[in-house]
């Protein structure tokens, strides 16, 4: 399994959590399954309605929007993007809200070094997603 961005999806989240730094990013991921790969061909970046250094929370309305969206130009639900003070992998908090999310990919990047790592839980196993970045 494996997490497919363009380069330049990466800078956008980079550049998002950057601006809001100390504050968590979050944002949406869309696109494709594709021979067991998850494409990703829309990222929707997502304020943190929390405001917070340690959490983040989407805006619940903005969230079905952007769902909406999604299956009117025929995207699926990929994942969720976050940036947090730690490195990159499922807080315990993260792991509470994995388990809600069934198996979506979590993306997460951290703010402390800059690290970025994808994961899925499946059957109440965590594992890693290989992250494909292609170069535009
Ligand atoms: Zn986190």
């Amino acid at each position: 399994m494996a997490l497919r961005l363009t380069s330049v999806q990466l800078r956008l989240l980079r550049d998002e959590s950057r601006k809001i730094h100390p504050i968590e990013a979050c944002a949406l991921l869309f696109g494709r399954r594709i021979d067991g790969e998850f494409v990703v061909t829309r990222v929707v970046i997502m304020p943190n309605v929390l405001e917070s250094c340690i959490r983040f929370e989407a805006d619940p309305q903005m969230v079905f929007n952007a769902f909406e969206q999604a299956d009117q130009d025929e995207l699926q639900f990929i994942g969720l993007f976050h940036s947090h003070p730690a490195p990159a992998s499922p807080s315990e908090v993260d792991l509470k809200y994995m388990r809600l999310w069934g198996e979506a990919v979590w993306l997460i990047l951290s703010s402390n070094d800059g690290n970025i790592a994808a994961f899925q839980l499946t059957d109440n196993d965590l594992h890693e997603v290989a992250l494909k970045v292609e170069a535009i």
